[in-house]
């Protein structure tokens, strides 16, 4: 009895969910579990201000629960400030599956992620993410319809990942004009860390554009497929953030910039497609400007995919997609030049404009 009262405290002063570092007054928070599918997944529903949460589903073998709400809760803030500032009217959300994509997925476990999604009544709309395919979501489909990043052929706008690395594309050539006055990257060394969906796709507009491209991955087998197809260079040594390089691009997992990685890190330019890239916002956004390494907000230049599926919603086309994809550049480029001028920093300045577009659009609805 004394046990359950004394854990009873500890938990309370604890706060596990709203007292997390990464919790940032999301509105919601669902837990869902089905033992006969094995589910265990959180739902983080960010920001509802602009619109449903929309935001996709993560599959990751992760180490605790706890890493798996501190993914969530960061995730799903990430994009809030990614649809606030591409200017679509979302709000923002993620899901999380917890267990391994490659044995653990399966149509009854998909189907049932779909159910809890489709509790939510629209106020979170889901799409794809890590470990996550256009058939996983064509799946969730067939329970219900707050799902995007589904098949053309059932109507969807198809796989994100090429517009999304189209996008980075674009906000690392504005970073390029930005610091080295020229948007070209021909004969610029690129380290593209991570070529999965979208690493892939990056790598073949930077191999297009003549760029020196360096590719790390922990699979072997995608490692020798990217450059087979591309003549790009596996990377072989085993700290990649110490070499000479003109671009980081990380495309993986986020918070790959931290203390020790900053010390090391020779590139002068940061700009990838992962989410949260920044292991903590400010003291590592401030770390990486003064070294004068310039870093392109994540959640800003990877918005490709969202503006993608936002057009399943909307009814946009193809022309659009790419049209909203392109203004990345100005966007970013507008953002680098706002953080020199008022002395913060681009992650500053890019969260600034879009928690303007949110407080404009909560006091149109007050
Ligand atoms: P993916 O699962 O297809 O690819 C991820 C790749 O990273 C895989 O090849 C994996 O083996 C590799 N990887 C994992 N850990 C690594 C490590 N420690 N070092 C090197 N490589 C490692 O995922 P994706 O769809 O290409 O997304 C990549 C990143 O971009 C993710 O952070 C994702 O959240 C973000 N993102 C994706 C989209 C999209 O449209 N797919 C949109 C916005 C952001």
């Amino acid at each position: 009895m004394i046990t359950e009262v004394v854990n009873a405290n500890e938990i309370h002063k604890i706060d596990p969910v709203f007292g997390q570092l990464s919790f940032d007054n999301h509105e919601q928070i669902v837990f869902c579990n089905d033992k006969d599918t094995g589910l265990k997944a959180i739902i983080g529903i960010h920001n509802t201000v602009l619109g449903p949460a929309l935001g996709g589903t993560r599959m990751w073998n992760y180490a605790s629960e706890w890493d798996a709400l501190n993914d969530v809760l960061r995730l799903s803030r990430g994009m809030t400030y990614k649809s606030a500032i591409t200017g679509l009217n979302l709000g923002g959300g993620k899901a999380v599956l917890i267990g391994d994509a490659k044995t653990q997925k399966t149509p009854e476990l998909m189907k049932k992620f779909g159910e809890f999604v489709h509790s939510l009544g629209g106020k979170y709309i889901t799409a794809e993410d890590v470990g996550m395919t256009t058939s996983d979501m064509d799946l969730v489909r067939t329970v219900t319809p707050y799902v995007t990043g589904i098949s053309e052929s059932l109507g969807g706008a198809g796989n994100p990942s090429p517009i999304t690395a189209y996008g980075v594309f674009m906000g690392m050539k504005a970073a390029a004009k930005y610091k080295f006055g020229l948007d070209v990257l021909e004969d610029k060394v690129i380290y593209v860390q991570g070529i999965g969906n979208v690493g892939e796709a990056l790598v073949e507009h930077l191999t297009n554009e003549g760029a020196k491209v360096i590719i790390s991955d922990i699979n072997q087998e995608r490692l020798e497929e990217v450059r087979d197809k591309y003549g790009v260079t596996i990377y072989g040594g085993n700290n990649l953030y110490a070499e000479e390089m003109d671009i980081y691009a990380p495309c993986a997992l986020g918070a790959t910039i931290t203390n020790k990685t900053i010390a090391l890190l020779k590139a002068k330019i940061v700009a990838g497609a992962a989410n949260n890239q920044l292991a903590d916002d400010q003291i590592h956004g401030k770390l990486l400007q003064d070294k004068g390494i310039v870093y392109a907000p994540d959640f800003l230049i990877n918005a490709g995919g969202i503006i993608n599926v936002y057009a399943e919603l909307e009814g946009y086309g193809k022309a659009e997609i790419i049209r909203k994809t392109e203004n990345i550049y100005n966007t970013t480029l507008e953002i680098l030049q706002k953080a020199e001028i008022q002395k913060i920093t681009p992650n500053q300045a890019a969260l600034e404009l879009a928690q303007f577009r949110i407080d404009a659009r909560k006091k149109e609805k007050a």
